[in-house]
Formats: C-alpha cells, sequence, structure tokens
C-alpha cells in the first residue's frame, strides 16, 4: 500500500497488497463498468474522502464519483484513515443506498390538519425557519427557556450541538445515552472519571469481551478488525454472554454466564488473580486510592500499613490493603461465583489466570450487553475494570485506556460561555449519578406535570420505536397541550416523525459537514465528513451559499440550519445570540461551515497546519483530500507524566506526576462520592443482583429472562432501513430459544410464541437453537419497523402497514393500544426497479412497545432485560401483534422511581461537580437554590 503521497515502501519494509487506490489516485480513477460486462467501457471517477454516519464508529468512506455523470457511484473504505485503516463493515457501502433511496424527504413538510392526521404539505425553508425560531425566541425572552429541548439519536459529530446550545444560554440537550450505555459509564467513571474505556486490542495479550465487538458495537469495524489482528498474533479471546454470538464463536473462552452475574464471575477472577499472586502489586500501590479507603473504612489496617511504611511510598502497606480485600470478597469463590452464574468454575479460573498473565496486556470492553441489560449493571463495568487496574493494564500498550485519552475533540472558534441554567425535564432530582440525561423518562414527566415543552427537536431519533414504553412516547408526542412544536430533523420517515409538526429532511453522511473522532485504538485522530458532491463540484469550480444546494432537492445540513436559525432567533444580536454565529474571518458576518472548519483546522489540531504545509496544502485542503488525520500515536500511561510543581498532579514516589481527574487523582477503588451521595453499601466494586436473577423465575410456568439488547453485525437500530442491500440481508427478529425450554413449553421453531412482559405482550416466531442459554430468550432490537395506511412514507423495503387502536381506559390518562399487521414487506412501485423484486414479507416484530421502563436508580440506565412468561400463541393471535397497558406503564415507572435517592448531595449539590455532563453548566447551576 502506498502512502499519502503514493510511495510505495521499500522491499525491504515489506510489502503489501493495496486494499483500494491511493491518494494519488484520487482525482481520476479508471476502472472497467462492471455492469457492462463483457464490454470492456471505462469508468473515470472522482474519489472524494468522508465519514460514515451508519454507526459512531466514525469509518472513513471514499465516495466514487462518476465524472460523466457526477453521481456517487458507490462507497467503499478510505485506506489513509488511522481508525478504520480502508475496511468497512456492510453499513459502510450500503450509504449508496440511503442516497438513492426512492421514500427519503428531499423537502420541509409541515403537518396539515391534527396532529398524528397523516397529511402533509411542502414548505419553504423560510417559513419553517421563521415559525420554528419565533417559538423560540418568545420562550427565551419570557425565561421559559427550559420549554425548549434538543433530542439527540446518533450525534455523528463532536461539540457541534454543544456551541450552539451554549450560545442559546439554554440547558437544552437531552441524548440516548441511558438507553445505551449508562450503566457502563457510571462504573468506568467512578474509576477515573472517563466514563468510557479505550482497549488497544492490537496489541493485546488477552482481550476479554461482555459485549458483542466482532460483529456490532459501539466501535464495531475499528475494534473488529483488531481484535482479530491480535488473535492472529496469539492473544486469547474470553466473551461473556449468555447467546452463542458471533464474537462468542470466535473466542478462545466463551462463558455464557446467566444475565446480570458477571459482576460475581469478575470478582472471582480478581481473587484468583491475587491469591496466585499475578496482580501488579506495585501499580496498585502507586495508583489506587488504597490509603483513604483503609484511613476511612478500615483505621486500624490504615494504621498498621502506616507502621509498615504504608503512606504513598511504602512498600509494604499495600499488602495490608490486599488483606482487606481477600477479606472483603471471600465470598466470590469460583465455585459461588459457577453457582450464580452457571459457568463452571475450573473454566472461571483458567480465564482468571490467563487475563492475570497477561499482566499489563489486558484490554478489556463491556458495552451495552450486562451493563445495559440490569439492575446494578454499573457494577460490572466497574468489576471489569478492577481486572483492568489488578493486572496494571491501565493505558499500556494492549492494556486498556480511558477514551478521553484516545479521542481528540479540536475546540471551536469563540466557545459560547457554560450556561448557568439547570433543566430538570433532562437531569431530575431522583438521579444525580446518572450518566447522562433521563432521557426515556421524558413522556413520564410530562405526564406528571413536571414541564412542558414549547420547541422539541428530535434528531436522527425515533423515540417511539427506539425507546421502551413506546406508547407513552405517542401519548404525549400527540398531545398539543404537552408539546407545543415537534420539529423532527431526519433523513428519512419514521414512527416518531409521524406525529411531528415538521419533518425537516437533513442530510445523509456523505451530504453534511462534521468532525468525528473515536476512541479506536492507541492514539487519537479526526475524520473529516464533508458532503461529497458540494466537495466534487467546488473541486471543479463551482461555487455554492449552501450545501443544500448541491444536495439531492433541499436537503440542508444541519449545522447550517442551526446558524440559520439562530440568526432568526436574534435577527438584531439583541439576545447575544447572533454573535456567536458570525464569521472569526469577516466579521459581523453571517459564519458558513468553511469558515467555521477552516478556523479548526488552522487553530485547533496539533501538527496539521504542517502536514499540510508539507504538501503545499491548506489544513482545510488536506482534510478534504484526506478526510482524516492523526493526531497522536500511542498514548500510554499519561498518569505518569511528569508535571510542574504547581500543576495539577499528584506526588507520586518523590516526583509529582498527572495522575487522573479524580478527587483523590487516583484510580478511584474505594469511591468517597459513593458514600456521599446516599450509596454507601457500593462505596466499592461489588456485585448486585439483577432484577432477572434466577431466583426470581418460576421456570415451569413459563418465565424466562428475555434478551432484547443483542444487534446484527448489518443493522443499526431505525436507520438501516432504508438500505435495501442491508434489508434483504437481515429483515426477521425470531427469539432465540433454547432446545430444552421450547420442549418444556411445547415451541417449536417458527411457531408462534406470546411473550408477556410487565404492561403486554407480543407475538413473535420461535428459532429453537442451541446457541442459547437455557432459561434466557433473545430477540434482536433492529427490526420491526412500522408505518401506517395513511404514511406518506415509511422504509417499506423493511416495514410492515399496522392497524393502531387505542382504547381508553376509564378515568385513565392512557390506555391500551393493539398493533395488527395488516400487511408484510413485499414490492412496490418506484423508481428503484428494485422494489418490485422483494421476495420477503417479513419485516419483524416491534417488541420495544412492550417494555416497561426499568431505570437503574443509581446510573439511570434502562434496565433492559426483563422477566417475561411465554406460552404458544393463543387462539387469535397473530404473528407481530402487540398489546400495551399505558397506565400500567407509568405505574411500574413510579415503582422504579421510588428506589432512587435523589439530590441535593452534599453542599445542596444537584450532582458532584467532578462528574462529566453533557454539555456541562456553570457550577452555580449545580448549586439548588431554594
Ligand atoms: S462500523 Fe459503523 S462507521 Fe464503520 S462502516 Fe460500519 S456502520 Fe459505518
Amino acid at each position: 500500500m502506498p502512502d499519502r503521497t503514493g510511495r510505495y515502501p521499500e522491499e525491504d519494509e515489506g510489502w503489501t497488497l493495496s486494499s483500494a487506490p491511493g491518494p494519488e489516485h484520487w482525482d481520476d480513477w479508471v476502472e472497467f463498468d462492471a455492469a457492462a460486462w463483457p464490454r470492456k467501457v471505462e469508468r473515470r471517477y472522482s474519489l472524494v474522502p468522508t465519514i460514515c454516519f451508519n454507526c459512531e464508529s466514525g469509518c472513513g468512506l471514499l465516495a466514487y464519483v462518476d465524472k460523466s455523470t457526477g453521481k456517487i457511484r458507490r462507497f467503499e473504505g478510505n485506506p489513509v484513515h488511522p481508525g478504520s485503516r480502508g475496511r468497512t463493515c456492510a453499513k459502510g457501502p450500503a450509504t449508496i443506498n440511503q442516497i438513492n433511496d426512492d421514500e427519503r424527504i428531499l423537502y420541509p413538510m409541515k403537518r396539515v390538519g391534527e396532529r398524528g392526521a397523516g397529511r402533509w404539505e411542502r414548505v419553504s425553508w423560510d417559513n419553517a425557519l421563521n415559525d420554528i425560531a419565533e417559538r423560540m425566541r418568545a420562550a427565551i425572552v419570557e425565561d421559559r427557556g427550559d420549554e425548549i429541548m434538543y433530542h439527540v439519536g446518533r450525534p455523528g459529530h463532536d461539540g457541534t450541538m454543544d456551541r450552539v446550545i451554549r450560545a442559546w444560554g439554554l440547558d437544552a440537550h437531552n441524548s440516548h445515552t441511558n438507553i445505551c450505555s449508562a450503566g457502563a459509564r457510571l462504573g468506568y467513571a467512578l474509576w477515573h472519571q472517563a466514563d468510557r474505556p479505550s482497549p488497544d486490542h492490537e496489541r493485546a495479550r488477552f482481550i476479554l469481551l461482555l459485549s458483542a465487538h466482532l460483529e456490532s458495537g459501539h466501535y464495531f469495524n475499528p475494534h473488529a478488525q483488531r481484535i482479530i489482528d491480535a488473535k492472529s498474533g496469539g492473544a486469547q479471546i474470553a466473551v461473556f454472554d449468555p447467546r452463542l454470538s458471533n464474537t462468542a464463536s470466535m473466542a478462545d473462552h466463551w462463558l455464557p454466564t446467566w444475565p446480570g452475574t458477571e459482576a460475581a464471575v469478575l470478582l472471582a477472577i480478581a481473587n484468583v488473580i491475587i491469591d496466585e499472586g499475578l496482580h501488579d502489586r506495585d501499580f496498585v500501590r502507586r495508583w489506587v486510592n488504597w490509603e483513604e479507603y483503609l484511613r476511612i473504612e478500615h483505621p486500624h489496617a490504615y494504621e498498621r500499613a502506616r507502621s509498615l511504611g504504608g503512606s504513598a511510598s511504602g512498600s509494604d502497606g499495600v499488602d495490608v490493603f490486599f488483606e482487606v480485600v481477600r477479606e472483603l470478597y471471600k465470598e466470590f469463590t469460583p465455585e459461588f461465583a459457577a453457582t450464580e452464574s452457571g459457568v463452571p468454575a475450573d473454566k472461571i479460573i483458567e480465564v482468571a489466570r490467563a487475563a492475570g498473565r497477561a499482566r499489563g496486556g489486558l484490554s478489556t470492553h463491556v458495552w451495552r450487553s450486562a451493563a445495559s441489560g440490569n439492575l446494578g449493571g454499573w457494577q460490572v463495568a466497574r468489576c471489569l475494570e478492577w481486572l483492568v487496574v489488578l493486572t496494571g493494564s491501565v493505558a499500556t500498550p494492549g492494556g486498556t485506556n480511558l477514551a478521553a485519552k484516545d479521542k481528540f475533540v479540536p475546540a471551536p472558534f469563540a466557545q459560547p460561555p457554560a450556561q448557568d441554567k439547570w433543566n430538570e425535564l433532562a437531569w431530575p432530582r431522583e438521579y444525580p449519578l446518572s450518566h447522562h440525561e433521563m432521557s426515556f423518562l421524558l413522556p413520564h414527566f410530562l405526564k406528571e406535570g413536571r414541564g412542558r415543552l414549547a420547541m422539541y427537536f428530535t434528531r436522527v431519533y425515533n423515540p417511539a420505536w427506539t425507546n421502551p414504553d413506546g406508547f407513552t412516547w405517542i401519548e404525549v408526542l400527540r398531545d398539543e397541550d404537552k408539546i407545543g412544536c415537534h420539529a423532527a430533523l431526519t433523513p428519512t420517515w419514521n414512527e416518531s416523525a409521524y406525529w411531528a409538526d415538521y419533518v425537516l429532511p437533513m442530510g445523509l453522511g456523505p451530504e453534511r459537514h462534521d468532525i468525528m473522532s473515536q476512541e479506536t485504538a492507541a492514539g487519537s485522530w479526526i475524520g473529516f465528513r464533508q458532503p461529497v458532491l458540494r466537495t466534487f463540484r467546488e473541486n471543479r469550480g463551482e461555487e455554492f451559499e449552501f450545501t443544500w444546494e448541491a444536495n439531492p432537492g433541499e436537503v440542508w445540513e444541519e449545522e447550517e440550519f442551526w446558524i440559520e436559525l439562530s440568526w432568526r432567533i436574534d435577527p438584531d444580536g439583541s439576545l447575544g445570540i447572533r454573535k456567536w454565529f458570525e464569521s472569526p474571518y469577516r466579521p459581523g458576518e453571517k459564519l458558513t461551515v468553511e469558515d467555521s472548519y477552516r478556523w479548526i483546522f488552522e487553530n485547533s489540531v496539533p501538527g496539521l497546519p504542517e502536514a499540510a504545509a508539507a504538501e503545499d496544502l491548506t489544513p482545510l485542503e488536506y482534510m478534504r483530500r484526506y478526510g482524516a488525520f492523526q493526531v497522536e500515536k500511542n498514548n500510554y500511561r499519561f498518569y505518569e507524566k511528569e508535571v510542574e510543581p504547581d500543576a495539577s498532579g499528584i506526588e507520586i514516589d518523590g516526583k509529582r506526576l498527572a495522575g487522573f481527574a479524580t478527587p483523590s487523582q487516583k484510580l478511584e477503588f474505594y469511591s468517597p462520592t459513593m458514600v456521599d451521595w446516599g450509596w454507601p453499601e457500593h462505596a466499592v466494586p461489588g456485585y448486585i443482583r439483577s432484577h432477572v436473577h434466577w431466583s426470581g423465575l418460576d421456570r415451569d410456568a413459563g418465565d424466562v429472562v428475555l434478551m432484547p439488547t443483542f444487534r446484527v453485525p448489518t443493522l443499526i437500530h431505525t436507520r438501516s432501513s432504508n438500505s435495501k442491500w442491508l434489508v434483504e440481508i437481515s429483515h426477521r427478529n425470531p427469539l432465540w430459544i433454547h432446545p430444552v425450554d421450547a420442549a418444556r413449553l411445547a415451541i417449536r421453531t417458527d411457531g408462534l410464541v406470546r411473550v408477556n412482559t410487565g404492561i403486554g405482550y407480543f407475538v413473535v416466531r420461535a428459532w429453537v437453537t442451541e446457541g442459547m442459554r437455557p432459561g434466557i430468550i433473545a430477540c434482536s432490537h433492529h427490526i420491526g419497523r412500522w408505518r401506517l395506511p395513511n404514511s406518506p412514507g415509511g422504509d417499506k423495503w423493511a416495514s410492515s402497514c399496522v392497524a393502531l387502536t387505542e382504547q381508553a381506559t376509564d378515568g385513565a390518562a392512557g390506555g391500551h393500544w393493539r398493533v395488527r399487521q395488516l400487511e408484510g414487506a413485499g414490492p412496490f412501485d418506484s423508481d428503484d426497479p428494485d422494489s418490485s423484486r422483494i421476495w420477503w414479507t417479513d419485516a419483524g416484530v416491534h417488541q420495544n412497545l412492550t417494555f416497561p421502563v426499568q431505570p437503574d436508580p443509581v446510573s439511570g440506565m434502562h434496565c433492559w432485560h426483563q422477566k417475561v412468561r411465554i406460552e404458544p400463541a393463543r387462539p387469535g393471535d397473530r404473528y407481530a401483534d402487540v398489546f400495551v397497558d399505558t397506565v400500567r406503564s407509568h405505574e411500574l415507572y413510579k415503582e422504579w422511581l421510588a428506589q432512587t435517592r435523589p439530590a441535593p448531595g452534599p453542599d445542596n449539590l444537584r450532582r458532584p461537580l467532578w462528574f462529566t455532563r453533557a454539555v456541562r453548566p456553570t457550577d452555580a447551576a449545580y448549586k439548588i437554590e431554594e
């Protein structure tokens, strides 16, 4: 593979086959048209780099733009992107389906008649922007700023919206994090503030995954390729998963743990590592806050440690800590863990020894999976990180770094100050430690009258479909007293947009600018998403004021939308908003996206100006040409860096070192924060029996645990259903069930099963397989999209047409909802001939509608797993039927809410000041003033 300049390595540097055209060919790439075979028809392409938007991995894509037609022909991987290294998963190339999707929204639409009536008219961007700006200006001027909310599903950028929302002076950000990763985030944050890990899989000696990272997950393709590289180099892989995922099938050790017992197994592994002397005693001595723990919780042991020289510089005191730890966790023998988890004790010991021997080279990850499924799932992540700490694998080659150290977010020009407001609709007092916004409870908060929304933006987000308890969302979305105006910013129609007032078409990945960075390996990079056709045409000398002029229809790129909207909210600058959207290069004039990225690349990315100058390019030209830049490599052991005597840091063994961003500046095995905020029983890593523990099940009566969180590698939530290639591969979500359970309950493959949840039921087909642990069933969550008969669009490749009926219950706010499929997927008329060739009829079942909200009282994570009762379908049941009782769902919400221990904490705070928070407000806003 040649480098960026086209230079091939010398022979003695080794040689490889090229996986893609090198950049020296990108201006004019010639190849034969495969569709013209056997004729040899040459096609000439301009290859324009951009970034995939189908998950958060941020893989680099190369758009092949046909020079003769000016159309994008296909997408492949960008070989000079440091994260993805030229590779993609199936979803990257399928971006072309989304670009060419006949059903996509090309113009702004406004509802006609009642909300949800299904009638729409095309409006101008001017009309839509003016109406929305007027509503927002009124709310801001009248001090109703809490009535404005931006609710994001797939961010796809770093920092852009933080700046916009800060410029408005509002606490208006909401996200989907608490249905995704809040559990893992809290578990990691308690150790070192960083709420995500960055495993260096590539150099690992042992890889421990509580996830299905070869096939899915947040960092899918970049991690999968490095895990396999490590395996090829001799590393071992262990996977905890009750389902035989593709990842588990590639592992050396598969541990099909009972859901929610993972922390017990991890603590048993830790015990074996300590008992067999495989731990890194000196790393723990230097970097864990064991002295603080002993001083506060075990004063006698602390005195003994001190007498042994147990100050930070002592060499023996830490052994007292390990004695205490042995006593603390003595219950967690491999045999106890085996009883809890169902994984044999000798397998647990074998994995423990392998993980311990990897000392310094243990890379681990939990994402979703156990941390997002279970009550107390955050303790799973915390116990997993305990293994990383014990083996001295924190930020080492082959170890596990902190995400923040391998991700680079460049500063924008003129960052607005933090807002001095706190919005309790997103950050309620009941969840002071949540990571982060309690987004999935929003409809319950609105139902309870905690507030209302004057202007609600959903942005690449389909809350009625993605969240649990979707009918409660629908009840609120349709209520104009609760939500005054709802603008759905989305490239495609979806179930929530049906109840919007405006549906505003936003650009797909190759139709917008963004900067992305992800912690995909040791080191950090930035990727530049750019609107391919605009860049292609500008390279040919055309000029554009707005990206929508080069995009299909009037599909706007989002950043331009926010600039325009912000100017209209504050046309004369009197609100202090407009100034943040003025050009840094042309004072007083409106900011352009070009200004924005030009400034960032010239001023905020270390090394980029120099790299660009070396190729006689400006930094912006460099990023437009290559689409990515490696900022830093191998950021190992950052905490050991010596700092100036007066700088923030910690004194260890006579040197002042950078340390960690915790109150102790060490890794916090012991969390005084948990004590101070009312959870002293969870001051250290521990095991919380999940709400789906096996002891609470009556297996003979049909009780099983439903795992609804697993992903398939070809789909992403709701947004891949307009990719015909992907839908052809994956379009059904049968219920995985073990033969033992199936026989006991008289269930057979393809037979209909009724799955009864806490608030209703759904009817699905079974798939009897040994790949599922007995007692557990699983159903993938991507599938089951639906549309109503009068929907203007609805991803017909992947959706069924359904009837929704609601029966109000006496005296109650909500009702009984039923979904019945009218027809499944099938051929339809469009300009794409493939739409007449749809051979599948199954579009899956929308299971999430039937799930009650189950917020973990500490992390705020929705605990996805649930105890359900299954039975063969009853007479009258039909495939994909759904029934939900939203009155019951509100009752269950209140039961979970009652488990919380609300703020204020110390000093009347709403949240610990040292915890991260999305769009962090001023410190003053953390105080509850009454
Ligand atoms: S892993 Fe994610 S970002 Fe990468 S190609 Fe696949 S969908 Fe796109």
